[in-house]
């Protein structure tokens, strides 16, 4: 792969002209090696199952792909993007409109909840790319607001999130059942369990597996430490011992921007963002500015939180799992995890928020 990667820029995988320049305009010279291998078969139009750690550039494989195989005179949607949290699909939307900055005429829109339909009702009279939480994509093919019957090529970002036990899969299948049946298919994740392959086999033909080194899971450029917390039958206790632990560690280390992981302790929503509130009123009391975004936010509050942390507004998010996967923010470069994540997939996706592309 590295032999391959040498020497090889985005103009040898044959794009089309507009497209060569978004991806130089928008800062990628040099393909990377899972784009180098998954973007040359997606144009071919095969069916795949792209996995690669977090942070080596899979947004720009499927978005780079979808560009390039539109019919842009024709308004109809044409393309469609899950993702399984509203954040990604707005991360999504900015990496499209980035690479298809000199694609004339190109429409895409962000489909999530949270937010008043008759909007969406606009944004579909000319939508080449709609991205979108299953949700509210569900609704609008229900609504008859978004029509299925242009769309060639279907996208699964963070697929093995979107389609595991108890979340989207209920809703991805009836949204899969709806779309023509010649069509594309696309299928990303960092993490790969088994049982997204039974799954994905139902709906790809013959898919084609692009992997770098799925036995290599390690994310180079990070280091991982940790640190024992005495137990205290009384949780409340235990968490007043972490934050001591998080201000001593980030009055000791140097970073640019950190993320702070907890997890759900209660079934209660609310409950966890008035913890995860009273934590940022703490750091931003002592000079760190901090923000915080849970599922028990509204949309628009948890889009500010997103856009603080890109735009450099805080130093410090705290978060639930809402956040764990998919997210982009350059500048992290410290993740804690002031609650060990309940499984290692989790854990790997967590830490993969910092380190991005190498
Ligand atoms: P993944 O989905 O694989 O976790 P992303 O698609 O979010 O990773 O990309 C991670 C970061 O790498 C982003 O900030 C993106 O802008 C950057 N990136 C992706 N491809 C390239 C490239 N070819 N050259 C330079 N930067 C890139
Ligand atoms: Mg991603």
């Amino acid at each position: 792969d590295v032999l391959l990667s040498e020497g090889i820029d985005f103009s040898s995988l044959l794009l089309s002209q507009p497209v060569l320049e978004g991806l130089s305009s928008a800062g990628f010279q040099k393909p990377s090696p899972i784009q180098l291998k998954a973007i040359p078969l997606g144009r071919c139009g095969l069916d795949l199952i792209v996995q690669a750690k977090s942070g080596t550039g899979k947004t720009c494989v499927f978005c780079t792909i979808a560009l390039d195989s539109l019919v842009l005179e024709n308004p109809a949607t044409q393309v469609l993007v899950l993702a399984p949290t509203r954040e990604i699909a707005v991360q999504i939307h900015s990496v499209v409109m980035a690479i298809g900055c000199a694609v004339e005429g190109l429409e895409c829109h962000v489909f999530i909840g949270g937010r008043p339909v008759s909007q969406d009702k606009t944004n579909l009279k000319k939508c080449h790319i709609a991205v979108g939480s299953p949700g509210r994509i569900k609704q609008l093919i229900e609504l008859e607001m978004l029509s299925t019957a242009s769309i060639r090529l279907f996208v699964l970002d963070e697929a093995d999130k979107l389609l595991e036990e108890g979340s989207f899969q209920e809703q991805i299948n009836w949204i899969f059942s709806s779309l023509p049946v010649n069509k594309q298919m696309l299928a990303l994740s960092a993490t790969y369990p088994e049982s997204l392959a039974q799954h994905l086999t139902r709906y790809m033909r013959e898919p084609t597996f692009v992997r770098l080194n799925p036995s290599d899971l390690g994310l180079k450029g990070l280091k991982q430490y940790y640190k024992l917390v005495q137990s205290h039958p009384l949780p409340h206790m235990v968490f007043q011992e972490k934050v001591q632990h998080l201000l001593e560690l980030f009055s000791k280390i140097p970073f640019n921007q950190a993320l702070v992981f907890s997890n759900l302790h209660t079934r209660n929503d609310v409950e966890c963002s008035h913890r995860a509130q009273h934590l940022a009123d703490i750091l931003s009391s002592k000079g760190l500015p901090a923000v915080c975004i849970s599922g028990g936010l509204t949309q628009d509050q948890r889009l500010e939180a997103m856009s603080k942390l890109k735009q450099y507004q805080c130093r410090v998010l705290i978060s639930t799992d809402l956040t764990s996967r998919g997210i982009d923010a350059e500048k992290v470069n410290l993740v804690i995890n002031l609650d060990v994540p309940q499984d290692w997939e989790t854990y790997m996706h967590r830490i993969g928020r910092a380190g991005r592309f190498g």
